[in-house]
């Protein structure tokens, strides 16, 4: 059955775009989830929307699981192969379309990386709205599928803000094409929207309308310490009564984090003393003064502990390299989990007092540290090395970790994922944040769409 499947595949595709065994690159077998490898049965590389449908549509007649691929940035098991699924990556759908420049709209096949997009519209004298760490990776499919977030959501909202139209296939190979252009279509329901951050479980999509934005003036960037999480929070609503939609970012490094920032990857200590938060704050402001104004008043008023503007591109990126020090974690401790939650903006201080709590006393060897993008009341949550430092995290030891960090969630009624997605690794707690109705509605969805169950599957959803 899976060989007669196989041919017909190579039949359909041509042998170029089939692979199997040993033939499938490692980078296809795992997401950066960093769970144990698994090799799907095969590996389809479509390189037009008719080869998705083509692919899709075989696998349907023959009841053959799938899963699809981007740029396998994931940290929630969502494009990691299943045993015995094909996958199907769209890395050979790449590329910028079309750039309407009376619409603001770029047009972009799927498994264009978000890096390529941002310098297309920039080019083009816009600005794209999307941005997230692995820009350079992370294909625009995926960050749709993910309905991703990042580090500009405060200003330009979640990738579905973005979106203005779509190319999907549905599980049956039918293709779905929306290429629209404009903010007001009010023309019955909009599959668009619901297919944004599915995961994949709907549809494949294949293009992507991207609304873009004017190019934000001067932005000027600050590192600036606050004293305590209760002052961050007043100090983000002082920002944003007086900066409005100028507030661009607003990062929150934790003192933990800071000191795995300084200690272990030697970046050099900003400030003479070490602060319970540390901000990287930037706005969209043409006039350096109002910024330096503003923050020295709000030093007086015992908000800031202490506060750098920086003076040069220079600068700026050296502020950026305290936030992205995350990205560096993998070279010095592998075996780690990372948590990606949301919590009403006014229990982040107890949350994190709590969530400390917890890592103390179930994990006393381990780093924790918590950081994110506190003005969309997100928090990241890394703990680690679990076992020393080397090997994969176990699904048990992954499994205490969820528990303790999700039952702090629950307690402040936050959600147990942000904007990395449910995929396979939260999908036991999606109950946690979803009531049963809400639950059923995406089951009745799910079966409407796939009746097969070909996508995606156990991502999400529970398997019908
Ligand atoms: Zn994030």
């Amino acid at each position: 059955m899976g060989e007669e499947l196989i041919g017909r595949l190579i039949a359909r595709l041509g042998e170029a775009q089939v692979r199997v065994g040993a033939d499938i690159p490692p980078n296809n077998c795992v997401d950066a989830s960093n769970l144990t490898p698994v090799t799907p049965k095969a590996l389809l590389l479509p390189r037009t929307t008719e080869e998705v449908a083509a692919a899709l549509a075989l696998c349907n007649e023959a009841g053959q699981p799938v899963v699809t691929q981007g740029g396998m940035t994931g940290l929630a098991a969502g494009a990691q192969p299943g045993e015995g699924e094909v996958a199907i990556s769209l890395q050979r759908m790449r590329g910028i379309e079309e750039i309407d420049p009376v619409a603001g709209t770029l047009t972009v096949l799927a498994g264009t990386p978000l890096a390529e997009v941002q310098a297309a519209a920039e080019e083009a004298g816009f600005f794209c709205g999307i941005d997230l760490g692995a820009r350079g990776t992370a294909t625009i499919g995926g960050n749709v599928a993910t309905n991703a977030g990042g580090n500009q959501v405060v200003r330009y909202g979640m990738t579905r803000r973005n979106v203005l139209g779509l190319e999907a296939v549905q599980a049956d190979g039918t293709v779905l094409t929306s290429l629209n252009k404009m903010m007001k279509n009010n023309t019955g329901y909009d599959w668009t929207q619901l297919f944004i951050g599915s995961e994949g479980t709907l549809g494949i999509v294949t293009r992507v309308v991207l609304g873009l934005h004017p190019k934000p003036p001067a932005v000027e960037t600050a590192l600036v310490a606050a004293p305590s999480a209760e002052a961050m929070l007043t100090l983000l609503a002082r920002i944003q009564s007086r900066f409005g939609h100028d507030l661009l970012t607003f990062e929150a490094m934790w003192r933990e984090f800071m000191d795995v920032a300084i200690d272990g990857l030697k970046l050099a200590q900003p400030f003479a003393e070490r602060h319970e938060v540390t901000l990287l704050i930037e706005l969209g402001c043409p006039d350096a003064d109002r910024v330096t104004e503003a923050l020295g008043e709000w030093m007086e008023e015992g908000l800031v502990a202490d506060a750098l503007i920086a003076q040069s591109g220079a600068d700026a990126q050296r502020m950026w390299a305290f936030r992205e020090s995350v990205y560096e974690y993998g070279h010095f401790h592998k075996n780690r989990v990372n948590l990606d939650i949301s919590l009403p903006r006014g229990s982040i201080g107890p949350a994190v007092a709590a969530l400390r709590e917890v890592a103390a006393a179930r994990w006393p060897q381990a780093i924790h540290v918590i950081f994110g993008h506190v003005a969309d009341s997100n928090l990241h949550v890394v703990v680690g090395p679990l076992d020393g430092g080397t090997g994969s995290v176990t699904a048990e030891e992954k499994h205490t970790v969820d528990e303790g960090v999700y039952e702090v969630v629950r307690r402040f009624q936050g959600s147990v994922s942000a904007e990395h997605g449910i995929g396979r690794l939260k999908r036991p707690y999606l109950g946690y944040s979803r009531t049963p109705a809400e639950l059923k509605l995406m089951h009745t969805l799910k079966a409407a769409l796939d009746p097969k169950g070909i996508l995606n599957p156990g991502r999400v959803l529970d398997p019908a």
